[in-house]
């Protein structure tokens, strides 16, 4: 990749990013890609061909972890031909601890990196280069300018993104590796959040998600510092932000200041992210989430009394230590009863160092577990099939992020995706009514007022085929 400078060509640098796991990989993948935009370097979407690979990991299940692990021995030969080559290691496979035995296991990368952390690459990448001084004096120059720079192919075209409030986590859910990887909860100041989404605006960002552990719990950290609340008021009054969310909630902490602020800010929307986990008391226990099944259908009651139209999600283990097929069943039941409008489900697996896999033995067989897993799956399709189709004829505002195979998408403000047809104009960044005329498990399909529906062909385009 080359651009002109001053009557010569210069080639550009590139790098490329890998990224694993959670939302919060998302946003730090970003922020590698922002401060590396800052050098110089030109995004590629090709690990052969780049100059830098960030591998960016997940370790919350073992299947992400070994997915990171293939990744990285999958670098290995492009490395050995080509030794130049910068391969950055991040994440949660590194940790808060800096992941010293990884550097034996992995001699081919060349820095690691904790989660969120982006000093080590820069450090290490101006230190090697050239013309150090020029390349420093750059970057700086950059990083007064905007705090953060989107990379250049998602400049006035990327519509919504993530911003991390609330690094690390101080719970202790008995199952989860995170906070020993990311280490103790930390919130951001607000005036760095709110410099950072005003920068993302300024770059064509109509959307941003909060981003924590437990994101509700954002200012805990700091006495007498503002919550969320506060920071969604200040983050409400940035000019030409359209929409803000946030997530992932702990059922403790969804408190009525914070579900009175949804309902008084017009631009937060009425989605929630909050994970039951189980449908047992039992489970709920051992799994140390600190509050029973009577509360969480309670607090989705608060939710929905506040917002009648709110959509929820949840986050569902099965085969947790010692889970009973009846104790599965009431998960079951209870998402039955809720009908929720998103179920993220997992099979248990066992993280080193965790509480569960310290004393609770992972009694529940993989194929038993598989089961699980697909009744869950089969049961919130139904109830979400059916939350949709209400939809059906209804008016949504939808806030259009790109065109896809001739049709714009875009989400609700309840998070549900939506694709409609129109040539008139360049919707991507706006705000469109669109009425439903099809819904299913996993999108709507709607109009612009006074259009016709969207015809046969398209139809075909997305429908499986049924052999
Ligand atoms: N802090 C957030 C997200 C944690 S990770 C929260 O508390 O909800 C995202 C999801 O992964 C969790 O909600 C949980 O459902 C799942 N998860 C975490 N640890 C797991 C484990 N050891 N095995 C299976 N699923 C796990």
């Amino acid at each position: 990749m080359h651009h002109y400078r001053k009557n010569c060509i210069v080639m550009s640098k590139t790098y490329n990013l890998w990224t694993a796991g959670c939302q919060m990989n998302v946003d730090d993948s970003q922020r590698v890609g922002s401060e590396l935009e800052k050098l110089g370097y030109i995004y590629s979407d090709s690990y052969r061909e780049a100059d830098v690979v960030v591998v960016n990991t997940c370790v919350v299940r073992q299947s992400a972890e070994d997915k990171a692990t293939g990744f990285l021995w999958t670098l290995k030969p492009y490395k050995e031909n080509n030794p130049n080559k910068v391969i950055a290691l991040m994440g949660c496979m590194v940790g808060v601890k800096g992941g010293k035995k990884l550097v034996k296991t992995f001699p081919h990368v060349d820095v690691f990196m904790s989660p969120s952390e982006t000093a080590p690459l820069v450090d290490f990448l101006i230190s090697r280069d050239e013309e150090k001084a020029a390349l420093e004096e750059r970057y700086k120059l950059q990083d007064e300018e905007l705090s953060f720079v989107l990379p250049r192919h998602q400049q006035n075209n990327l519509v919504a993104t993530y911003v991390t409030i609330i690094r690390g986590c101080s719970h202790v859910c008995s199952y989860c590796i995170i906070p020993s990887r990311r280490g103790i909860e930390h919130s951001r100041p607000v005036g760095e959040i709110v410099g950072e989404i005003r920068s993302m605006v300024a770059q064509g960002v109509k959307e941003v998600t909060l981003l924590g552990q437990i994101v509700d719990r954002y200012g805990y950290d700091v006495p007498a510092g503002p919550c969320l609340p506060d920071l969604l008021r200040v983050i409400n009054d940035i000019e030409g932000l359209a929409r803000i969310r946030f997530l992932t909630s702990h059922p403790n902490y969804m408190t009525d200041d914070l579900l009175d602020a949804m309902v008084e800010l017009p631009k937060v929307c009425e989605h929630v992210e909050v994970p039951n986990q189980a449908g047992d008391d039992e489970v709920l226990f051992n799994m140390k989430r600190e509050y029973n099944i009577t509360e969480y259908a309670n607090l989705i009651k608060r939710i929905r009394a506040r917002m009648p139209k709110v959509s929820i999600a949840t986050d569902i283990i099965v085969g947790f230590p010692g889970e009973t097929e009846a104790q599965f069943q009431r998960t079951l039941g209870t998402l039955a009863q809720l009908k929720l409008d998103v179920c993220h489900v997992a099979m248990y697996s066992p993280r080193p160092g965790t509480v569960s896999a310290k004393i609770l033995p992972d009694d529940v067989s993989a194929d038993e577990k598989k089961r699980r897993l697909q009744a869950v799956n089969d049961l919130q399709e139904q109830i979400v099939t059916e939350i949709n189709a209400s939809l059906l004829g209804e008016m949504v505002e939808v806030l259009v992020e790109e065109k896809q195979k001739g049709r714009w998408r875009g989400r609700t403000r309840t998070n549900k995706l939506v694709f409609f047809e129109d040539d008139s104009q360049d919707w991507r960044g706006k705000l469109a009514q669109v009425e439903v005329t099809w819904t299913g498990p996993w999108s709507l399909r709607g109009t612009l007022p006074g259009q016709q529906p969207l015809n046969m062909s398209h139809e075909s385009m997305i429908l499986p085929l049924i052999h």
